[in-house]
């Protein structure tokens, strides 16, 4: 089963092929030419014979049809190695940016599911966010799917995705003045400090934080600290706000 947590699961029990979706190459991008509510009764009417993986709806909405183990009929012979998202409107139109934002978020997932590189993609050969009109005659003909003002917003929605795929920086402890260590010699931040001490080399703490800072601790953390070329407050075996900063010490 892979399915993307943020979206509504809407599954479909027809229209699809269970299993199959066994390598892919990217996700591409469709216009309904009609309503996510259309869209989604119309998945399920025999008639149809299409489907796709995700939908969106302009205001924002997140549907997936399809588990992307499954394999979907959005784009004929592009189906066995695309995964599909199709995006309520008619032909022409652009993607609201909340659609855009669905759109980043979904292939961020992809990217981080199946190693699919952030990029736009060109061609049925090519990998990434990729759209229905690139396939050609292969694709079933679909040349203004999802049109040329869409294609256009590709390039945006590929920086979106990999603002989101960056992983976040650590958040900071704020330093919390020399004389707070001498009465916390057991707090969870001062652990905190203590193992990125011993990771900057310096051999104070090595032994662990707490009780056990010693006077022989004390004068190893200064050393250190001299090493680094602080002076004054921050060379005195206690941290000081500089080498507090330098230290980067992750917030517990
Ligand atoms: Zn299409």
């Amino acid at each position: 089963m892979a399915k993307y947590s943020k979206a509504q699961w809407r599954p479909i029990s027809i229209n699809h092929t269970k299993g199959g979706q066994t390598s892919v190459r990217g996700l591409v991008v469709h216009i309904m030419a009609g309503t996510l509510s259309g869209t989604d009764s119309w998945f399920r009417n025999p008639a149809a014979r299409a489907s796709s993986h995700f939908g969106t709806g302009r205001t924002g909405a997140l549907y997936q049809w399809v588990d992307t183990t499954n394999r979907a009929w959005a784009q004929a012979n592009g189906n066995t190695a695309w995964l599909s998202i199709e995006n309520e409107g008619k032909g022409g139109d652009s993607l609201t940016s909340a659609q855009m934002d669905r759109i980043a978020e979904v292939f961020a997932w992809v990217h981080k599911t199946y190693g699919v590189p952030l990029q736009v993609a060109k061609s049925p050969s090519g990998r990434g966010l990729g759209y229905h009109a690139m396939g050609g005659s292969g694709w079933g003909g679909h040349t203004q799917c999802p049109g040329t003002r869409i294609v256009k917003q590709l390039p945006e929605i590929v920086a979106r995705a990999k603002r989101l795929a960056k992983p976040a920086a650590p958040k900071l402890a704020p330093f919390p003045g020399a004389a707070w260590f001498k009465r916390n010699p057991r707090s969870p931040l001062v652990t905190a400090m203590g193992r990125r001490l011993v990771a900057e080399g310096c051999s104070a703490y090595s032994d662990g934080p707490g009780p056990q800072w010693t006077e022989s601790d004390r004068r190893s953390y200064a050393k250190w600290q001299r090493k680094q070329g602080f002076g004054g407050a921050d060379a005195d075996g206690w941290p000081g706000a500089k080498t507090w900063s330098a230290l980067k010490v992750p917030a517990v």
